[in-house]
């Protein structure tokens, strides 16, 4: 399965056979044999919400069929593992405090676990994250202002055509014409790593407006 889902190989390179210290019949092999389990937290998450997470086999499928992972990268997940499982098991390890805003990257489409070999429910645990981020209110207030707003925005279809048009005009004046912002107001997150791509054209609606 290992090689099946990450890299399509039809023998998995990874695969370590472990036949213990050597014995009396053997030609060869070590006289003795020790095996230290690195626990790291992973116990604690036994009989809990993210005990799935233990059944991983890191094949690296759900990353490379993450549409968020495929658009940021694996280092802007800031730890060891990135993509839809780094976002559920990385919080486990260092704490929700630490890691609660991994959860967050996902757009719930759920193809992590539609190609999962292990048929890990990795959107699930996604949302019991944000719903524990939620409960200790550890969500940054900007965070929160922004997702008001935007809300408001919503729900106001005139107010909401207006803003992005303007948005639209804006960041096409500050690309310069080159298709791509390396600065953004608010969003150095983004292009302190990486270029953030312009819009072209006109707004969604506007073109379906047009198409129609
Ligand atoms: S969560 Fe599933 S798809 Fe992702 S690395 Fe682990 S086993 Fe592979």
């Amino acid at each position: 399965m290992l090689a099946r889902s990450a890299t399509g190989q039809e023998m998995s390179v990874y695969t370590t056979f472990s036949s213990g210290p050597r014995r009396e019949a053997d030609p060869d092999g070590p006289e003795e044999y020790h095996v230290v389990l690195l626990d790291n937290g992973r116990s604690a998450m036994l009989g809990g919400d993210f005990q799935d997470m233990l059944r991983c086999i890191r094949c690296g499928a759900c990353m490379n069929h993450c549409p968020v992972y495929q658009a940021v990268g694996g280092h802007a997940y800031g730890w060891v593992y990135p993509g839809p499982m780094g976002a559920v098991l990385t919080p486990s390890l260092i704490g929700v405090e630490t890691g609660g805003q991994l959860p967050n990257a996902s757009t719930f489409c759920g193809r992590c676990e539609a190609v999962c070999p292990m048929r890990i429910p990795l959107p699930k645990m996604m949302r019991h994250w944000r719903e524990r981020e939620f409960e200790q209110r550890l969500t940054p207030s900007a965070t929160r202002w922004g997702l008001g707003f935007w809300r408001a925005l919503c729900t106001r279809p005139a107010l909401y055509r207006l803003f992005t048009r303007a948005a639209v005009l804006g960041l096409g004046c500050l690309a310069l014409g080159k298709g791509r912002l390396r600065w953004l107001p608010l969003g150095g997150g983004w292009t302190d790593h990486r270029d953030f791509p312009a819009p072209q054209g006109g707004t969604f609606q506007a073109k379906w407006r047009a198409r129609k």
